[in-house]
């Protein structure tokens, strides 16, 4: 049985972190909420007690059901750290939900994490060789138990600095102790974390539209290779790595982050409108009207519509409630499945030439489909425009993108992959346009053109 979902990539995880706010947990929840998109499997929140304990609570499910008046009652405090989860390396088991709590040889902390560590298996083979084991395949568990075994005759700050410094890969990480709130982030920046100030308090968080859901005001991004540390003194600052770089992952700025997030001083609407802009002057097409397929590539078919003069119409429409997840045994049913969730809108595109906008393609199977609706609902011609380059590199940094083999444009020209999706034509944006769109010199694009920056162990 082949687990089908409408969106063909997976967002990991969102962290958040808050230091010094009066009822924390209730700030996380909302914070979390404004991250759903990065993960719906599960979710979290551990706060730090009066008496310098943590308490826990997470489960499986959406923020909203996970959390309810009695649980957010049971985690009391002024700071505390939280976590949205969607499985991706790992199997996604409840021993893998975060925040993992630590609670021995008089240790205790909570440790919740966004990324994958690349060289993972390696640093726990060595550690299981030497006796240690595992309870969850989470890389934040090897993180947790990193800090924690590096505790031992040293600081808290020297054990992350070193436990950070052994991972190779992406981590956006937050740790809470008895009384510090901690917040790092990999040496090539692959995963945003901004820090944020709510009254006299802070707040980190994977995204902007967290903080501005809490009312709280952008500070600045937390540095790649930085470790920020927050406690009743405020923040410092020091660094776990040199030689750091800014690869920010670029299908942030495509696809996963809400378009209201600001990632390293770069709107993401701003991103997604400019690049639809570059699209279209790249891949321009005779058409009527333009359409997006809702909601991620509406910003690029704003920026499409502009640059070509074509109108901007809602020819799709999402049902906003659908479960996210289908499991479906056949295709047919796959099919119904994404049907379910888009619909064509008859009145608009029928009789017409139309352009969909959409962010990526990656296995093809949703872009098939909507062009069929399409024309099922009377378009004359279908052509699709992607708001990136073709995705042919599986990621190792937290995105659930399959094997190589399963990417369409591992093995396909652009030729054979328009015709697999049946449409009268298909254009991708260039990397080249990708950059420009960022504004950025160095972003990574190693599912476009394989360039990754770190070892693939
Ligand atoms: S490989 Fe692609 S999805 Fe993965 S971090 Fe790089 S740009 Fe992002």
């Amino acid at each position: 049985m082949e687990v089908f979902e409408s969106r063909e990539l997976h967002e990991e995880c969102g962290v958040v972190g808050f230091y010094g706010v009066d009822h924390a947990a209730t700030h996380a929840f909302m914070a979390l909420q404004a991250l759903q998109h990065r993960g719906q499997q599960g979710c979290g929140i551990a706060s730090l007690r009066p008496d310098g304990t943590i308490a826990l609570h997470k489960g499986a499910g959406l923020v909203k059901d996970v959390f309810g008046k009695n649980e957010l009652s049971f985690l009391p405090g002024s700071a505390c750290i939280g976590h949205v989860r969607y499985p991706t390396t790992d199997v996604g088991g409840q021993e893998n939900l975060q925040p993992f709590l630590v609670s021995s040889k008089g240790c205790h902390f909570a440790l919740a994490h966004n990324g994958n560590i690349v060289n993972a298996a390696r640093v726990k083979g060595f550690l299981e060789k030497h006796g240690h084991l595992f309870h969850s395949t989470s890389d934040s568990e090897l993180f947790a138990y990193l800090v924690g075994s590096g505790l031992h005759g040293t600081d808290w700050e020297t054990s992350i600095r070193t436990a950070a410094n052994m991972l190779d890969g992406a981590f956006a990480t937050v740790i809470l102790t008895s009384d510090t709130l901690y917040a790092c982030r990999d040496k090539y920046g692959f995963r945003p974390l901004s820090l944020g100030r709510l009254g006299e308090g802070y707040v980190v968080a994977s995204e902007t539209c967290a903080l501005e859901t809490v009312g709280a005001s952008f500070v600045r991004d937390i540095e790649p290779g930085e470790l920020v540390r927050i406690d009743r003194n405020g923040v410092h600052s020091s660094y776990h790595a040199r030689n750091c770089s800014r690869c920010m992952c670029s299908m942030e700025l495509i696809y996963f982050s809400r378009s209201d997030s600001v990632i390293e001083g770069c709107s993401v609407h701003g991103f997604r409108r400019l690049s639809g802009r570059l699209l279209s002057d790249e891949q321009p097409v005779e058409a009527d009207l333009v359409t997006c397929v809702p909601e991620s590539s509406m910003s690029a078919a704003i920026g499409y519509a502009e640059a070509s003069g074509l109108p901007l119409e809602m020819g799709l429409i999402k049902n906003m409630y659908v479960a996210r997840t289908f499991i479906q045994p056949t295709q047919s049913l796959r099919d119904v499945g994404v049907k379910m969730k888009l619909s064509p809108v008859r009145s608009i595109v029928n009789g017409k030439r139309v352009v969909v906008i959409d962010d990526s393609i990656v296995r093809g199977t949703t872009s098939r489909i909507i062009v069929q609706m399409l024309r099922d609902a009377g378009a004359t011609e279908v052509h699709m425009r992607i708001a990136s380059p073709p995705y042919a590199w599986p990621c190792y940094y937290g995105i659930d993108t399959g094997t190589r083999e399963q990417l369409l444009a591992a093995g396909h020209s652009v030729e054979e992959i328009r015709k697999m999706i049946g449409a009268d034509s298909l254009g991708y944006l260039s990397v080249k346009a990708l950059y420009q769109a960022s504004g950025r010199s160095q972003l990574c694009t190693a599912c476009f053109d394989g360039r990754y920056p770190t070892e693939v162990y």
